[in-house]
């Protein structure tokens, strides 16, 4: 271990050669560090102080290399908008693998630190505003309770980049319990290597499903928990209003984290096609769509996997298919056992689920925002006339009431579970936006640092809070995100 903490062990540059290209980042004219994770830091057994210092403010830059790593940028393929192309870390590089001090492994990535290998016709560059987006998203996410890749810390470059205009130059350092896609196995089925394939499957399986590695099929186990992991990751979405916005099979991880913040936004007003990116035109990936998107991609993970499922080739497809078929109904028990908590109910009904459908079409039908109508539904505020006042919320009210009456639990115990479960903020888009303005703009970071920490203690239901409820004036244009390549 080096003095800062640094303690590397790096086990997928053990992996076949085929899966990676050893890449050190390309080092940057004058790094500056602009936030830095400090609970993170120290989760990962970082000397968060010393780390803010100019010296060691260079690794973030991928100036200077820390003792024990050893960088490369990961191959991996994936269906982008239904379509299938090789890919690969055109834009990042694996730092290494850091061993906590719990002994967990996770990756330490930086992102926007050059050319690689797979960088096709890009500069392998990132933009301040969007690395701090991923870092403010990213963070927002982890604090409300659902598995996601992490941002420790942002720096900027001191360089330009060309997009459409010239942007301020900046690199994530992204954590994550690893970085392998449903696009990796991918990109290993499709060499063919079924050697290959299976070094990968095992690696997975030994770095996230310790416990199936004794499993008789052990490659149906793990097919088995990924799509365990992915049905309550995607319900958990759904849960808050989130949109990924790009969920292509790169963007998915096989540990079961979200990842990848590009063109991702929070739903204000409910309504179920809220599509917010400006590259998916034919709405694939609108709020509505995720579970089923989450279904398809999983497919496509399963079919990597025949050739290690069963020796006989219709036998594997059947047992794919008999595991991809029970996604919908994980994903739902997920969904249904979310919405009962953020409504208060501890046990399961029979009417539950179109309890819950009537409330959703009644808050789409009068145009209301989905964090907010819980938010006043635990507190038991119905100033809003928009939809408390009408008769059929009025009815569908006695209605939860009478299910709440019919548990054994108290008001006092449902009303805790609704605080719980029903966060008081969300990165609302026009909150974001104004944090990356000031940041990207005026370079003063004291609206964003604020922002993190508010976000960061979701369901505390404060009166700092009460601000950052607000909804945006109403605007002319939707709200557009873009994903910031
Ligand atoms: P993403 O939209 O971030 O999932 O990226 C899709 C693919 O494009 C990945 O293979 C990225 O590595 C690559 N890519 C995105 N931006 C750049 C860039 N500026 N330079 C090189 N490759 C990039
Ligand atoms: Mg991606």
């Amino acid at each position: 271990m080096t003095k800062l903490g640094w303690n590397f062990d790096n086990s997928y540059a053990r992996l076949p050669k085929s899966f990676f290209t050893t890449q050190n980042p390309t080092p940057v004219n004058s790094p500056k560090l602009v936030v830095l994770n400090v609970p993170l830091a120290e989760s990962l057994g970082l000397d968060a102080k010393a780390l803010q210092s100019e010296e060691n403010t260079e690794v973030f830059a991928g100036n200077k290399i820390p003792v024990g790593a050893s960088p490369l940028a990961q191959a991996y393929a994936g269906h982008q908008f239904g379509h299938f192309t090789m890919l690969g870390d055109g834009r990042a590089i694996l730092i290494g693998e850091q061993i906590t001090p719990q002994g967990d492994r996770v990756d330490v990535q930086l992102k926007g630190p050059g050319r690689t290998a797979y960088s096709r016709g890009g500069d392998g560059r990132a933009a301040l505003g969007p690395m701090l987006r991923e870092y403010i998203i990213s963070e927002a996410m982890h604090a409300l309770g659902i598995p996601t890749t992490r941002s420790l810390a942002v720096v900027t470059t001191g360089e330009t980049i060309i997009r459409e205009t010239l942007l301020p130059g900046a690199i994530l350092t992204r954590i994550a319990a690893s970085h392998i896609r449903v696009g990796t196995f991918q990109y290993a089925a499709g060499k063919g290597d079924v050697d290959d394939l299976q070094a990968l499957a095992d690696y997975t399986i030994k770095r996230h499903y310790p416990n199936i590695e004794g499993e008789e099929n052990r490659y149906l186990a793990l097919l088995q928990e990924v799509v365990k992991r992915q049905a309550a990751l995607i319900a958990k979405w759904q849960l808050v209003g989130f949109i990924h916005g790009v969920m292509n099979t790169d963007n998915m991880t096989i540990s079961g984290e979200t990842i990848d913040y590009g063109p991702c936004a929070f739903m204000d007003q409910y309504d179920p096609s809220t599509v917010f990116s400006s590259i998916d035109r034919e709405g694939r990936y609108a709020y509505a769509n995720q579970p089923y998107i989450g279904g398809w991609n999983l497919a496509r993970f399963a079919e990597t996997l025949l050739p290690l499922l069963h020796e006989n080739q219709e036998q594997a497809v059947q047992l794919a298919q008999e595991t991809i078929s029970q996604f919908t109904n994980l994903y739902q028990t997920n969904w249904l056992k979310g919405m009962r908590s953020k409504l208060g109910i501890f046990n399961e009904g029979e009417q539950d689920e179109s309890l819950f459908e009537e409330l959703l079409n009644l808050m789409h039908k009068y145009q209301v925002d989905y964090t907010n109508t819980f938010r006043s539904l635990t507190f038991a505020q119905y100033d809003d006339k928009k939809l408390f006042e009408k008769p059929e919320f009025l009815q569908w009210k006695e209605r939860w009431q009478a299910r709440l009456g019919s548990q054994k639990e108290t008001e006092e115990e449902s009303n805790r579970l609704m605080q719980n479960s029903n966060p008081a903020v969300i990165p609302r888009n026009h909150r974001v936006e104004e944090a990356l303005e000031a940041a990207v703009t005026q370079g003063d970071y004291s609206v964003m640092n604020k922002l993190l920490q508010v976000l960061s203690n979701p369901y505390a239901h404060n009166p700092e809070q009460e601000e950052y409820c607000t909804l945006p004036e109403p605007s002319i244009r939707p709200y557009q995100t873009f994903c910031g390549t």
